[in-house]
């Protein structure tokens, strides 16, 4: 038997209706889908009904499956030739260890294709009202993940140096350690009063955005218990969140209808 096919399938930031038209064709098609936490309920309901679900989180006891276990479990599904959807929050690119799941499929020799999403911090900056570059304030962004240790002594991201850069900062994963990053940015020559957003369960019903500056932000968040999923954004063009604010206004006006 032929092998079937893995889509690595980016499920988008939230809501449901964030998710391309391509990922909904696979999702329709799937002998298989294995999932992530992160990922809508209805994104499910895309699949035919005797598609296998599949979670690829809890295990038992355990809070997460080992990857090396999720890597077989795709090889597997896929030389039973079945056509296998893996879907996972955001992009499966960014900070989803779908890079490892790809090789794990390329070194099986399983045909797979990638299904981009719209990853977080775009997802959290639009909904926020912040552009993430602008002509006059960033030229460039990048995408950070606040998760390591940064007590680690080989810790890839070295704050401080983040700090020069001009550039509007995406951290993912930070809402625990944002005092230390916080401080690294500082030590690093980021002045204290440059904007500063958390955005949290962006593009969801439990969407909640917190304004402030790189001095201000941690005891923020520590104040109103800002919990994950949850996106920092800092740089000038956090500034702009106060102005630009198109969804809690909708909301708003939605409530109060
Ligand atoms: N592959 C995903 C990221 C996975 S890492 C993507 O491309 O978006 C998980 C982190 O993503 C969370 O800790 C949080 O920082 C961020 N995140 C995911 N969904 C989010 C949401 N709806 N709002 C804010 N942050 C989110």
């Amino acid at each position: 038997m032929n092998p079937g096919t893995v889509y690595l399938v980016g499920a988008g930031p939230g809501d449901p209706e964030l998710i391309t038209l391509k990922a909904r064709r696979v999702l329709a098609e799937a002998d298989a889908v294995v999932y992530d936490h992160l990922v809508d309920a209805a994104l499910l309901e895309l699949a035919p009904p005797g598609c296998e679900r599949i979670f690829a989180g809890k295990k038992g006891g355990q809070v997460c499956r080992p990857q090396d276990e999720i890597d077989g479990m795709l090889v597997r599904l896929a030389l039973e030739g079945k056509s296998v959807v893996r879907l996972k929050g955001g992009d499966p690119f960014i900070f989803g260890r779908g890079g490892e799941e790809a090789s794990a499929l390329a070194a099986a020799g399983i045909p797979f294709e990638i299904v981009p999403g719209v990853t977080a911090a775009l997802a959290a900056a639009a909904y926020a009202g912040i552009p993430l570059t602008h002509r006059l304030h960033s030229s460039a962004v990048v995408f950070l993940t606040g998760h390591e240790d940064p007590a680690k002594a080989d810790a890839t991201v070295h704050w401080e140096d983040y700090a020069r850069l001009k550039a509007t900062l995406c951290v993912y994963m930070g809402v625990r350690k944002l005092p230390v990053i916080a401080r690294r940015l500082e030590a690093g020559g980021m002045a204290p009063s440059t904007p500063a957003a958390i955005v949290e369960s962006a593009t969801t019903e439990a969407h909640r955005r917190i304004l402030g500056t790189l001095g201000t932000i941690a005891n923020l968040a520590a104040r109103e218990d800002v919990q994950a999923p949850a996106l920092l954004i800092i740089g000038e063009v956090a500034a702009f969140a106060e102005s630009l604010s198109w969804f809690e206004n909708a909301a708003r006006l939605s409530a109060a209808r």
